[in-house]
């Protein structure tokens, strides 16, 4: 029988919490001193006697809010101003239904280029809209690599191309940014947005939910080409029309008011980290460690994805049997080396190392593997 042990935990023991290594794949970890910001604020925002989340979001002050996260997010991606930055909600799933009702008219069709589970997805979702054309699978060798650029061949009635920049359950990366030549490209980022530099320039819509590596989960982030607006039809349904969000500034209905804030102070430790271009540096210094002890470990590790588009943000990787990976989790856990299980569908081992994980984490996960392995060899 469940027993549930409710116990208050006295203000003085939350000073020492213990911290784990949280590899979890999103939601995921987030900066520590965002925690403790939001802690700090938690009663009282900016001397208002209320905290963020018991505020209107037609207030002043949420008024501040939403601009300054806007701000700070357009400032870390380089956007420009042709650009609108949303934030909406229903996750990046719901992008995968919304961005061809606004923009697969029927006499068209968009292309989809297909490197893991997630892609599978948005053209699945986009199927029930329109023509969804996968021009690019890499399903038959397991999702481990993504195409060369000069291996895709687009559609000639294509309204977009679509394709994720990294898939977070294979742990395979794009090391280039797709050229549709022309044709508006359209990528979820969900799981790498911020880790590097994006050149948003060349994409007609991004998306990402907030939940990997910008905030909680809860809302999403759309870097929309504001030419783009003008192709939303007529009789869209409210809260799936772009145009519609975009004129009311994400204020269209009550929008995730916790999660914006959250978000821009995300971005607040992130400006303070040195911006995209530092965090990127020490994103592949982290993946480095791993990948590098993974292929010293004379296969005992197996990374899953080719060496050329292995993801920095989600590394994923084989023990030699599915026993040896139960209990392989098992052991991290009661070591304090959180959510290192693979998605359900895949199995195996994912370590999900974003922005706000710790090198000190990776460090510690290489020395449990190792450790690992000479007691299980
Ligand atoms: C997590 C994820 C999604 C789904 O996000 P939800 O917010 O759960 O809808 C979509 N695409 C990618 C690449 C993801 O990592």
């Amino acid at each position: 029988m469940l027993t549930l042990v409710l116990r208050i935990v006295p203000a003085m023991e939350t000073a020492k919490v213990k911290r784990i290594y949280n590899f979890s794949s999103g939601p995921a970890v987030m900066p520590l001193p965002v925690l403790e910001r939001a802690r700090e604020e938690m009663l009282s925002i900016g001397g208002t006697g209320m905290s963020v989340m018991e505020m209107s979001h037609r207030s002043k002050f949420f008024g501040y809010v939403i601009e300054g996260t806007e701000r700070r997010l357009r400032e870390l991606l380089r956007a420009p101003n042709n650009y609108r930055i949303l934030f909406l909600q229903g996750g990046a799933a719901l992008q995968f239904s919304m961005i061809p009702m606004n923009f697969l008219p029927p006499d068209r069709s968009a292309d989809f280029v297909v490197t893991g589970a997630w892609g599978v997805k948005a053209a699945s979702e986009a199927a029930k809209i329109g023509k969804a054309n996968v021009i690019y699978s890499s399903e038959k060798d397991g999702f481990r690599t993504v195409p060369e650029q000069s291996e895709l061949a687009f559609s000639s009635d294509a309204a977009y191309v679509h394709y994720t920049s990294n898939e977070t359950i294979d742990g395979v990366e794009f090391k280039y940014e797709l050229d549709a030549g022309g044709i508006p490209v359209v990528c979820d980022a969900s799981s790498n947005i911020l880790s590097k530099p994006f050149d948003i320039e060349k994409y007609a819509i991004v998306y990402a939910g907030a939940q990997k590596n910008i905030g909680p989960s809860g809302v999403t982030i759309v870097i929309i080409r504001e030419d783009m607006l003008d192709l939303v039809p007529a009789n869209q349904p409210a809260l799936l029309d772009y145009r519609n969000i975009a004129n009311n500034h994400s204020l269209a209905n009550t929008p995730n008011t916790w999660g914006i804030y959250t978000i821009g102070l995300v971005c607040e430790w992130l400006e303070a980290q040195g911006g995209v271009g530092s965090i990127e540096k020490r994103n592949l210094e982290k993946a480095a460690i791993l990948y590098k002890f993974i292929d010293g470990s004379d296969g005992y590790y197996r990374g899953h994805a080719a060496n050329s588009c292995r993801s920095l943000m989600n590394v994923t990787f084989r023990l030699p049997s599915e026993d040896l990976e139960e209990k392989f989790c098992d052991e991290a856990e009661a070591i304090g080396l959180d959510g290192l299980r693979g998605h359900r569908s895949v199995g195996g081992i994912r370590a999900s190392i974003y922005n706000a994980f710790p090198r000190e984490g990776v460090e510690a996960l290489v020395e449990f593997m190792n450790d690992f392995a000479s007691r299980n060899g």
